[in-house]
């Protein structure tokens, strides 16, 4: 999925001799081939085993300098006494996994001896290591078992993805088109303690420099990809080539092909934009946000650049996965007993990656934004598990809330509501995810993914040293209250003075 690697770290130690390390190296190369066979999302390499605190903190500073390095794995084959892993520790600035694993699948019973029982104590130098990192307060993932175990590898593949979007996200431009919707609470945010926690560098660009570069895009650039969308969607014929509204199809192709210069000459990946501040453009960009995001940018509506950046974060983190994510947006219900369920969409520019279908293209009036028609593409998201998440700034920290829900079929057609959207039923039920999203401040702009679970994000949180509230399966009000409660209590004692 990247051309990004992890490393693999193998610990040990001198007191039994040079054989004995020869052979930890053997097994902790067996063990890196073993994961590169197949599928992982990042490929690992393998680096010398290491014996000596000097050698520990080294490769810990190099790993941090790689900017291909996502992440590291270690393991301790032997007995790799702990305090030569605190200076590496320290130092060490990239995600973590502890592997605590062994060469061998079954014990030998019939010809083990003492030699083998040196050799192979993962069993208890895993358990020195894992000391250490707990005195020394290491963020870590901890995968058990043995590399060939399709569970252990499924871990070590969330890990990853982790990983790589956290890398993304150091990595990550945003691009912002005129600020937030004016007045609106949740959309705000610590733009400063954002690059911090996350990476991101937000910053705002006047929505005519966009007009400007719509200017500059031929009609000839235009009409060939207006002729692409033909050949890829099921396009309504007046906008259509020889349609009577072809020139807003052909409108709507300048919008998308300038919006693609204009984050590739600011090396962005994600971007926002505003209603409220459309300066000289013709439409509400509506399709070509949504073709954008099926190429993987984040993107956040009215100048959301949070939920932009967990955009982006989810297109990272799912590549190559089936499904997609998407902004959605908390919008209606319906309140039928027994029938409860939820319908979100947005104005238009819902990622066409949620669905398998193919999407209709058309045309219709938008109240919202005092523009010409927006050009927008139509679809319902495919039914099946998906989790949505949320980003709200509570002062003195970020807040993740995920809530994992299952997408249904509408019950009826829509034939009034010309968007992307998607109906859906939260887990545990419609009444306990309202009122623990209420409970939460959580925002209703979120990211809604099909690809990803809650452990991608759960892992990702960690990473970035974020606070995880997830609603799922088994929650309820009474405990996700007190989870909160607590939650406060450990962020606000976690950040020292
Ligand atoms: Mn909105």
């Amino acid at each position: 999925m990247s051309t990004s690697t992890v490393w693999f770290l193998t610990g040990s130690q001198h007191l039994y001799g040079e054989e004995t390390l020869a052979q930890v190296a053997e097994n902790s190369r067996g063990i890196v081939d073993a994961l590169n066979q197949g599928d992982l999302a990042l490929k690992v390499v393998w680096k010398p085993v290491l014996t000596s605190k000097d050698a520990i903190r080294r490769i810990m500073l190099e790993a941090n300098a790689d900017d291909s390095c996502a992440g590291v794995i270690t393991w301790m084959h032997t007995f790799s006494p702990a305090k030569m892993w605190i200076a590496g520790l320290d130092a060490l600035a990239k995600p973590l996994l502890h592997l605590h694993t062994q060469a061998n699948v079954e014990l030998p019973w019939a010809s083990i001896d003492m030699d083998f029982m040196n050799l192979n104590q993962a069993a208890h130098g895993d358990r020195e290591f894992g000391y250490i990192e707990s005195r020394l307060g290491v963020a870590r993932a901890t995968v058990v078992g043995h590399a060939s175990n399709p569970r252990v590898r499924g871990e070590i593949d969330v890990w990853m993805r982790a990983a790589a979007a956290c890398q993304a996200g150091r990595q990550m431009n945003l691009v912002r088109f005129g600020d937030n919707m004016r007045n609106v609470a949740v959309t705000e945010g610590d733009k400063t303690e954002a690059e911090h926690v996350f990476g991101v560098s937000v910053n705002t660009y006047g929505v005519n420099d966009l007009v400007a570069a719509v200017g500059e895009v031929g009609d000839a650039q235009a009409e060939t990809l207006a002729g692409e969308y033909e050949v890829l969607y099921d396009v309504v014929p007046e906008l259509r080539a020889g349609g009577d509204r072809h020139a807003s199809l052909v409108y709507s192709a300048k919008l998308e092909i300038a919006l693609r210069s204009f984050l590739e000459a600011h090396d962005a990946t994600a971007f926002t934009t505003n209603f409220e501040d459309l300066g000289g453009l013709r439409q509400l960009p509506g399709m070509s946000v949504q073709r954008l995001t099926a190429d993987g940018y984040g993107f956040g509506a009215e100048g959301d650049w949070k939920t932009a950046v967990l955009v982006r974060l989810a297109k990272v983190m799912g590549q190559g996965l089936p499904g997609g994510a998407s902004l959605m947006e908390d919008y209606t219900y319906n309140l039928v007993p027994g029938e409860e369920k939820m319908l979100g969409a947005h104005m238009l520019e819902v990622c066409p990656s949620l669905t398998t279908a193919t999407p209709r293209v058309e045309i219709h009036p938008l109240g919202i934004g005092d523009r010409e028609d927006p050009v927008r593409l139509v679809f319902d998201t495919d039914p099946g598990s998906a989790i949505v998440v949320g980003l709200a700034d509570m002062r003195d920290r970020f807040r993740l809330t995920g809530n994992t829900v299952t997408v249904v079929p509408p019950d009826q057609p829509m034939p009034k509501l010309p968007v992307g959207r998607a109906v859906w039923v939260p887990d545990p039920d419609f009444y306990t995810s309202a009122a623990c999203w209420l409970t939460a401040g959580a925002p209703h702009h979120t990211v809604m993914s099909t690809a990803l679970t809650p452990d991608h994000w759960r892992e990702f949180a960690r990473m970035v040293d974020t606070e995880f509230a997830l609603i799922t399966a088994g929650t309820t009000r009474e405990a996700f209250e007190d989870r909160l409660r607590w939650n406060a209590a450990y962020w606000r004692l976690a950040r020292g003075i």
